[in-house]
């Protein structure tokens, strides 16, 4: 078992951080908002007031924050995470950030003998809970094999994707992938009301034919064909607008730095954006439909 810092108790790192728990390890958490330290705590998590004394002692120290700029800053600096791990810790950073970012901090943490992994997960606050997260890991063989048993107490899916930065650039890709299917799974049911064919039938016709994908068979931007998606229960999140236009943006910026033409992800970006300015930052992403139908969407 080991002794693990755990920075960022936030909505996903806390359950993470308690399965790290449950699974037998001695955690030690930080988090900048007092409240998350106390719940952590009350699941039985040690908790701490600063970067330093998260990381003195932690042969594994893993944060989850929101945005490459949190990471920049935990990591680097004289309080930070790289200046005060012990000698051969593993760092494990799970946020989905910028693929700049993540290589540019494995980068400064290889220069202080550390190893890193980036580490971001798929699966939201309900996968993080039921410890059926997947991660997609990037990083060089041997810190991706310190890393894999610390990432089973917490996922279900552990896939290597490459070297530093490489978990950041599948996870984005792969949501561009989602941002664009689901709204052209959307833009289809929109059409099939306007020409008076049922939903059901689309569904069955295209769930077996050449236009299935996760964004139909699974996700199901309308009520009824899949009982499971969100929009049976009002398009309650589930993975909220604002986090796919997030991982939307970042993929724009991650094209726009290697010179890579995607019009269809920039005009996905801008439909999610729009979206997001109604006020539906919250909904879950799939409820794209209702903007693209012209109904109120927040
Ligand atoms: P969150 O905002 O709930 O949690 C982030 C936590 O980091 C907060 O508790 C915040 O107080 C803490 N924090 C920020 N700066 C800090 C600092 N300097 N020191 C210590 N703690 C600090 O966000 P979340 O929903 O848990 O998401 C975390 C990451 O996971 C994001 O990068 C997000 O894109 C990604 N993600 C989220 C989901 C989801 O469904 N929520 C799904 C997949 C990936």
């Amino acid at each position: 078992m080991a002794n693990i810092g755990f920075i960022g108790l936030g909505n996903m790192g806390s359950p993470m951080a308690i399965n790290l728990v449950k699974a037998g390890h001695s955690v030690t958490g930080f988090d900048i908002v007092t409240e998350n330290l106390d719940e952590f705590a009350a699941s039985g998590g040690n908790v701490v007031g600063s970067i330093t004394d998260a990381v003195a002692g932690a042969e594994i120290v893993i944060t989850m924050l929101p945005a490459g700029k949190h990471v920049s800053a935990v990591y680097g600096g004289d309080d930070g995470v790289i200046a005060n791990a012990v000698a051969g810790a593993l760092l494990i950073d799970c946020s989905t950030i910028d693929v700049t970012t993540a290589r540019e901090v494995a980068s400064a943490a290889g220069a202080a003998s550390l190893e890193m992994v980036d580490a971001p997960v798929s699966g939201g606050v309900v996968g993080a809970q039921a410890a059926t997260l997947t991660f997609m890991v990037g990083g060089g063989d041997e810190a991706f094999a310190r890393a894999k048993p610390l990432l089973d107490n917490m996922g279900q899916n552990i896939i290597h994707a490459g070297g530093p930065g490489n978990g950041q650039a599948a996870k984005i890709c792969n949501n561009m992938i989602l941002g664009i299917s689901m709204i052209g799974v959307s833009e289809a049911f929109v059409l099939a009301e306007k020409l008076g064919l049922d939903h059901q039938k689309l569904f069955d016709i295209s769930s077996t034919a050449s236009g299935q994908c996760w964004s139909l068979t699974t996700y199901c931007p309308v009520p009824g064909p899949v009982p499971t998606s969100p929009a049976n229960r009002g398009y309650e999140a589930g993975f909220t607008a604002d986090m796919m236009l997030k991982d939307l943006r970042l993929a724009q910026e991650a094209a726009n730095g290697t010179g890579t033409t995607t019009p269809l992800a920039a005009e996905a970006a801008a439909i999610y954006g729009l979206f997001a300015a109604t006020g539906a930052g919250s909904v879950d992403f799939s409820g794209i439909i209702r903007f693209l139908r012209g109904d109120n969407a927040s």
